[in-house]
């Protein structure tokens, strides 16, 4: 199953997003919220507030949500953006950007953007039934999501950090359990 560029694309940035927030605060400050801006290539409205980073910072545990969450619950939560919103979907074109479906006004606010944006984005992933490339990373101790674009579905950590991290764990769990080998 291969997803639109678009649907990938906001998948990667709601993500990245979230992730922020994990393992601790990493969205402080206008200079923050502009390189997440930047990176992601967000165009319309940008406020560049105190309170729209604060806006942003608040959206990311509903943002988590409809990551995270099980199909059924994946649903309503994305219908019910969609009402709030009054999203209306229009194919656009725009810069680099080939052809991709923007479903708020450009002077929307950003916080609508981005969770019109995910939702839209998990709408596709829960008709192609590939939730389960949505997950919080395997390491234990590690709330970051990941998205496992692979195509065994096997990546299963945020980062190199938290496989290899967990990997050595796992060795030195079967050096004291076998010190003989
Ligand atoms: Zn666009
Ligand atoms: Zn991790």
């Amino acid at each position: 199953m291969t997803f639109a560029p678009d649907t990938v694309q906001s998948l990667h940035s709601a993500i990245a997003l979230v992730n922020t927030a994990e393992p601790r605060e990493a969205l402080f400050s206008l200079e923050d919220l502009d390189r997440f801006h930047a990176d992601y290539g967000y165009t319309g409205r940008y406020d560049r507030t105190t309170d729209e980073l604060n806006a942003v910072r608040e959206l990311r545990p509903r943002l988590r949500g409809l990551l995270t969450s099980t199909r059924d619950e994946t649903v309503r939560l994305a219908n019910r953006v969609f009402r709030e919103t009054k999203a209306v979907p229009q194919l656009v074109r725009h810069g680099s950007f080939d052809w991709h479906i923007h479903a708020v006004e450009p002077n929307a606010p950003l916080t609508r953007r981005l969770l019109v944006e995910t939702a839209m984005a998990v709408a596709d992933v829960v008709r192609g039934n590939e939730l389960d490339r949505l997950r919080i990373c395997a390491a234990g101790d590690c709330q970051r999501l990941v998205l496992d674009l692979s195509r065994n579905h096997s990546r299963r950590f945020c980062s190199t950090t938290c496989g290899s991290r967990v990997g050595v764990a796992a060795y030195r769990e079967r050096q004291r359990r076998n010190p003989a080998k």
